[in-house]
């Protein structure tokens, strides 16, 4: 049992930021705004976030997740979104992004995804 297993007090599933100079940082958050994983903790690992891959200053493929938001989409629906993820995370092989489906619960589905006909 983990110490949020004990409370039903889920305030550390996230906050907003409301002083913060960049907010918003992110467009299309359409939920509460989730300032928690400011620094995606995904960032290293495969997700199925609409990231775009640079060369870096050193040379290293990194991920521009500028255009996501789903760190960020709804206090619980974030939270929820990068738990699942963590489960099994699996490390980033530097490839652009090509997943269009994925299996995520209800509530963490992001609003940017194309829809299957
Ligand atoms: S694309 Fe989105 S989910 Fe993926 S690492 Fe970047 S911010 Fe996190």
């Amino acid at each position: 049992m983990q110490p949020k297993d004990t409370t039903d007090n889920e305030a550390f599933k996230g906050f907003t930021n409301h002083e913060c100079p960049f907010m918003p940082c992110h467009k299309g958050v359409k939920r509460e705004f989730n300032c928690l994983f400011c620094y995606c903790p995904l960032i290293a690992y495969e997700c199925p976030g609409p990231y775009k891959v640079f060369i870096d200053a050193n040379g290293m493929r990194r991920k521009d997740c500028s255009g996501c938001n789903l760190p960020h989409n709804g206090i619980k629906q974030s939270w929820n979104f990068i738990q699942k993820w963590l489960e099994q995370p699996v490390l980033w092989d530097g490839k652009p992004q090509t997943r269009f489906q994925v299996d995520l619960p209800e509530e963490a589905i992001p609003d940017y995804r194309p829809r299957t006909p």
